[in-house]
């Protein structure tokens, strides 16, 4: 894997922004290589990694490769390929999550260790015909703790599929998001006691994110704000591991489609590749982005080290952004 890994990573560097003092912090570029990286992906990254660039921080780059059975081929590949197309580089990585499972293991002895995880073979089926009240996320359910306090004894594989659920307790989580203020979150009541270790015996992307963010030592998330709820089990966690959080949080508004909902596959090929292959320029799509970010006021062609210079979280617009037909004829020259 490794080999694979470096002819992507050659290591150059962005001519604008490199000879910074690596002492302004650190951030990461996290893709999960579940897909094609679409232009919501694109925004996010470049944004995350302007903003990294402007105060001089070190960017990682960090492959999450541990959602088992989404996980594409050659989606790894696809993403760091866009992500230099587009004039991105980084200072460390690509890191692949699936590397290394030991540092996942150590964090689940912990818990086990404080008593604070216990096996549950609740399926999906039961966990939904449980709930108490239709639940704000289509995807999310409220786990009611059936099997909290079912096993008392030491579980063994012969005793079939299971994971590992932390227990959280009925309080509420603050925090503070750059863009969103103050956010006030009481995790049992979202989702109840989550997954840490997943039925496939991976770690769970709650505990993978937690751990390598510590170890990484990543001061700055920068995200889409689908994972603001995530960010309070996170936090959850950090304390339950003894570990040092991230200071900022920065969640951006998604990109949605027309219909308003969440850009994705529905919405036609937004993917960042069609685009690289349909003969369209890096400079466009960037143009696309510092649009959308509030860096220009028309669409223009601009390269990353220029979006990287004009950007300015305070002129971002706090809306969604909607990718309408106008975007994808202005991309495609017509
Ligand atoms: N890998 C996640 C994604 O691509 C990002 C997770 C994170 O930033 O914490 O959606």
């Amino acid at each position: 894997m490794r080999e694979r890994q470096t002819d992507v990573n050659q290591g150059d560097q962005s001519k604008h922004h490199t000879k910074t003092p690596k002492t302004a912090g650190v951030t990461r570029l996290a893709p999960s290589p579940t897909g094609a990286l679409h232009l919501g992906n694109v925004r996010t990254f470049l944004v995350n990694w302007a903003m990294a660039r402007q105060k001089g921080m070190k960017v990682i780059l960090r492959v999450e490769n541990l959602d088992g059975p989404r996980v594409k081929v050659g989606a790894d590949r696809g993403a760091i390929e866009i992500l230099r197309w587009l004039g991105m580089d980084w200072d460390e990585g690509p890191y692949y999550q699936r590397d290394d499972l030991a540092v996942y293991e150590a964090a689940m002895a912990t818990l086990k260790k404080k008593g604070l995880v216990y096996p549950c073979r609740c399926t999906r089926r039961e966990i939904e015909s449980a709930q108490s009240a239709p639940h704000g996320d289509e995807h999310e359910l409220q786990y009611p703790g059936t099997c909290r306090d079912k096993f008392n004894h030491e579980i063994d594989d012969g005793e079939g599929e299971f994971a590992w659920r932390v227990k959280v307790p009925s309080s509420e989580v603050v925090y503070e998001d750059v863009l969103c203020g103050t956010q006030r979150m009481d995790v049992q009541s979202q989702v109840g006691d989550f997954v840490m270790w997943t039925k496939m015996g991976l770690p769970a992307y709650q505990l993978a994110v937690v751990v390598d963010d510590a170890r990484q030592g990543v001061t700055e998330v920068v995200r889409g704000d689908d994972l603001l709820r995530s960010t309070a089990r996170q936090l959850f966690l950090y304390r339950s591991l003894g570990l040092q959080s991230p200071a900022r949080w920065v969640h951006l508004p998604l990109v949605v489609g027309e219909d308003g909902r969440r850009l994705a596959k529905r919405h036609g090929d937004t993917r960042a590749a069609m685009y690289r292959d349909a003969g369209v320029c890096a400079e466009r799509l960037v143009g696309l982005m510092a649009y959308w970010c509030g860096i220009t006021n028309q669409r223009i062609e601009m390269s990353a080290g220029e979006f990287a210079d004009g950007f300015d979280l305070g002129k971002m617009p706090r809306e969604q952004v909607v990718f309408g037909a106008e975007d994808h004829a202005w991309l495609m020259g017509e």
